[in-house]
């Protein structure tokens, strides 16, 4: 019978992998809890137009990317392409910013995207998204991307380097783009046919595009900075110096417009350089103006989202993504065994990883296993020990070796795991 494999572009994440995942998530979660966040957990699939309405109709996500189906009765579900909208729904829909004015929340799980696959990139990722509603004051930037900052650093990435923005708002960005369009004229044709179809709509999308030309094009492109008003320009530098205060060094970088409609002023991204060439680990924004475009109160808000996948490609390789086992049972004949099948899954219960081999190996092949296991300790007894009522223990590191008495045998390996 023919093999059922996975879809194309989706992808299994394997035991050493799903570890990474774990050990990333508690840190998030710790370190989001300290900073006041919640976690709030959304369903993956939305109406179709909350996405249209949030991301933009424009955009190479809505226009290329999602995957949108009628269902039975005939109403259009996507599968979410990003959190942002979703948790802003629910955030709208629960009335949220009546108990709290200041709502902090974050989120962390699967997002979809029909992108052309190629290698790490994939079609269900993951991402850890955070976001932050009820405040426009510059310290709130400033907090959530040190916040970031201190949560990328824990997981163990280096070379981080932190690029910033500023994106106006409604009242002075569309001055600028109406600066980019008139740039842009006359260069048309060396822009791609979705630029080109893009340059009246949604012109910022230039600065995006992957493709060459475009990118040469747009590279001396007037710059957003110096278009912003006097309330937006005070605004970012408060946001400077507040990082600047909390020791957060990053580099200012007026050609990053994030590819999303919704942000407003503050823009982030984070870069590492770990796998050779530079890759965005995170990134995201402020968004003033889009809780109200979804149908709720005048809310600022601002958030991001981190790549768990690339975060994960980027941790060093010492990464501790090794299994550890605690203890492996050594049993030799049929009276130890059964005493260690009791054993084992007593110490399980209590917290410890415990392990055997249920078959009458010889205890040589049974250390082998244990190492396998990467097993800290092994307990080796026999019917001899049995006799004796004492037992080995062998720290599989070190290989030394101390006798414990069968008797309160449970509470001494409890006791010595602990201590090590
Ligand atoms: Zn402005
Ligand atoms: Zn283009």
């Amino acid at each position: 019978m023919d093999k059922i494999t996975a879809i194309r572009g989706f992808k299994d994440v394997l035991p050493e992998d799903a570890r990474l995942f774990w050990e990333v998530e508690s840190i998030a979660r710790k370190v989001f809890n300290a900073f006041g966040f919640r976690e709030i957990r959304v369903p993956i699939m939305e109406k179709t137009e909350l996405f249209k309405r949030s991301i933009g109709e424009t955009t190479d996500i809505v226009e290329k990317e999602m995957y949108t189906f009628a269902d039975r009765d005939n109403e259009h579900l996507t599968l979410r392409p990003e959190a942002t909208a979703s948790v802003i729904r629910a955030y709208i829909e629960h009335n949220m910013s009546s108990a709290e004015p200041i709502t902090k929340l974050f989120t962390i799980g699967p997002m979809f995207r029909r992108e052309r696959p190629q290698k790490g990139r994939f079609r269900q990722f993951n991402q850890i998204d955070v976001e932050l509603f009820g405040e426009d004051k510059p310290q709130f930037d400033a907090e959530i991307i040190f916040m970031l900052m201190h949560f990328l650093t824990g997981s163990g990435l280096k070379d981080l380097e932190l690029e910033i923005n500023s994106l106006g708002c409604s009242g002075c960005r569309p001055v600028f783009s109406r600066a980019v369009i008139d740039f842009l004229k006359g260069s048309e044709k060396s822009l791609c046919p979705d630029c080109q179809r893009r340059i009246n709509t949604n012109p910022l999308r230039v600065f995006d595009c992957k493709v060459e030309t475009c990118a040469s094009t747009i590279a001396n492109a007037p710059g957003i900075l110096d278009f912003l008003c006097s309330d937006c320009e005070d605004h970012f530098s408060k946001v400077k110096s507040f990082l600047s205060d909390l020791n957060i060094s990053f580099i200012i970088n007026p050609r990053m417009v994030r590819g999303l409609d919704y942000y407003t002023r503050t823009a982030f991204e984070v870069k590492t350089n770990a796998l050779g060439a530079q890759n965005a680990v995170a990134g995201g924004g402020r968004y003033n103006g889009l809780v109200s475009e979804l149908g709720g109160p005048e809310v600022p808000g601002i958030g991001f989202a981190v790549g768990f996948e690339r975060l994960i490609a980027c941790l060093p390789e010492d990464a501790n993504n090794k299994f550890r086992t605690d203890l492996f049972v050594a049993a030799l004949g049929a009276p130890a065994q059964k005493i260690a099948f009791g054993l084992i899954n007593r110490l399980r219960i209590a917290g410890m990883a415990a392990e055997m081999d249920h078959t009458d190996k010889s205890l040589k092949a049974q250390l082998k296993r244990a190492d396998k296991l990467n097993s800290s300790f092994a307990l080796i007894f026999g019917d001899k020990e049995i006799d004796e009522k004492q037992v080995v223990l062998r720290n599989m590191q070190t290989k030394d070796q101390q006798t414990i008495p069968l008797d309160g045998l449970q509470e001494s390996i409890i006791k010595i795991i602990k201590e090590r």
